[in-house]
């Protein structure tokens, strides 16, 4: 493609999902051995941004060892006459996409908690510094989104700089939750749809609404309008949320119709508030994970962040393998923080008379939003499900109640960082594209269980 003669390596949206092994890549930015790092758009006037402005603080990629993991911050500034606030949120969510457009670059996550990797191969090649992937940037951009006029790009490696700058970068996350918080799903007739995660997860489409944030955390019913208005055909569109079918589980006819058409039928039917039955898929980025632990019948609750392993003796990335890769998987709920703080959150489930555990760091992070009453132990009060037991007993939890009752089977797989990996690219999906289609196999072995083709827009192959 003439548009990326420049850039020393190819640039298509062949290279999403593309996996950089630690043994293969030059240099890591954020990911979870760093403490800080952030990536943040903001809305500016066409006279603060200087179109197509590189700027790179800290060490530059060259400038990096090999091998070595640093903290990293992206920021970026967007300006156009269309251009307001609401349009930050999903304009940040592309970052993910466009750089993983780039050959040998893999970003997973988002927000606060980004996870960047460049191989060796494409270093060799010639992809040396921040200035060619902000370049792919500016122009994908561009080219993707028209309401972006100009575009300046910034690229962070000191560590002093990413701590003030993230810093920063939370109270805006923060205000952008707020803005939905109070609003009920009740209140509006359109919900939203995002399946931006398709690549990594074609059986996956995140269902926005005032109660329900997306399940990476970084897109609100706000977000959602504003990214519809100005681009309704783009992977985040508006659902009509037609008739409410179940009020306690949030079954609407809408969805279920949405569903089946962006899923091409693997998925027909989602219930939005309940871990079970037909639960919101879970993608590969979800900031968190309800998995339910039958022992006590009720919820743990672990997020990416949190390092040890959870109660019932798994990390992070085991659960969260667990119920990734567009999946509706009994029992395994990839969810958002903010949908924490959500009167809806797990409704059907019991909301709050229903979790039993999760990190201190996400205790502290809701705890405004948590019943009174609510008892919740951490990795403080309860390290295996046999000490939950007896803290649940001794606080009079709810769910104790309830313990006459059957338990539910639940059976998690794999371990460790490949794992975790494994959870943002599941690996029983592959993607190829060619002429003009990208092809995803589905659980593919001996032979593909079905072959999904799509049309891929010019500027991205
Ligand atoms: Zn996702």
């Amino acid at each position: 493609m003439s548009m990326f003669e420049d850039i020393p390596v190819d640039v298509g949206v062949i290279y999403e999902g593309e996996r950089i092994r630690r043994k293969n890549m030059q240099v890591e930015l954020g990911g979870p051995k760093q403490e800080t790092k952030f990536e943040l758009v903001r809305a500016k006037k066409m006279d603060e941004v200087e179109d197509e402005k590189i700027t790179i603080i800290g060490p530059d990629l060259k400038d990096l060892a090999e091998g070595s993991s640093v903290p990293f911050g992206i920021y970026i500034e967007i300006a156009g006459k269309n251009v307001e606030e609401d349009l930050e949120g999903v304009t940040e969510r592309r970052i993910h996409e466009y750089c993983n457009f780039i050959e040998g670059i893999m970003h997973l996550n988002q927000r606060y908690d980004i996870w960047m990797r460049l191989s060796k191969k494409s270093f060799k090649k010639g992809l040396n510094s921040f200035t060619h992937i902000g370049k792919v940037l500016a122009r994908l951009y561009k080219s993707e989104l028209p309401f972006i006029e100009k575009i300046q790009i910034t690229f962070i490696t000191d560590p002093e700089k990413i701590k003030e700058m993230s810093k920063q970068a939370l109270e805006i996350y923060e205000a952008r939750d707020a803005k939905a918080r109070g609003m009920k799903d009740e209140e509006v007739d359109t919900f939203y749809g995002c399946t931006l995660c398709q690549s990594f997860a074609p059986t996956h489409m995140c269902v926005i609404t005032p109660q329900r944030y997306s399940n990476c955390g970084s897109i609100s019913w706000f977000d959602g309008r504003a990214s519809a208005q100005v681009d309704p055909k783009g992977p985040v569109f508006a659902i009509e949320k037609g008739e409410l079918l179940d009020p306690e589980k949030g079954e609407f006819s809408g969805i279920n119709e949405s569903i089946k058409q962006k899923t091409l039928g693997a998925v027909d039917k989602v219930w939005m508030y309940t871990g079970f039955g037909y639960p919101h898929t879970s993608c590969g980025c979800f900031e968190a994970m309800a998995f339910y632990i039958p022992e006590v019948e009720g919820y743990g609750i672990v997020d990416r962040g949190f390092k040890g392993v959870t109660v019932n003796g798994l990390p992070f990335s085991t659960l969260a393998d667990s119920g990734a890769g567009g999946r509706q998987v009994d029992g395994f709920h990839g969810i958002s923080i903010e949908y924490m703080r959500s009167p809806k959150f797990m409704q059907a489930d019991g909301g709050w008379d229903r979790i039993v555990w999760m990190p201190a760091s996400v205790k502290e992070r809701v705890k405004e939003f948590m019943p009174k009453e609510a008892v919740v132990a951490t990795e403080n009060e309860a390290k295996t499900v046999d000490e939950l037991k007896v803290f649940l007993k001794e606080h009079s939890h709810p769910i104790v109640q309830q313990w006459k009752e059957a338990p539910v089977e639940v059976t998690p797989t794999a371990e460790g960082e490949e794992a975790m990996e494994a959870a943002a690219f599941p690996v029983s999906t592959a993607t190829v594209a060619a002429g003009g289609f990208r092809i995803i196999f589905k659980n593919a072995k001996i032979h593909a269980e079905k072959v999904i083709i799509k049309r891929v827009d010019k500027a991205k192959r």
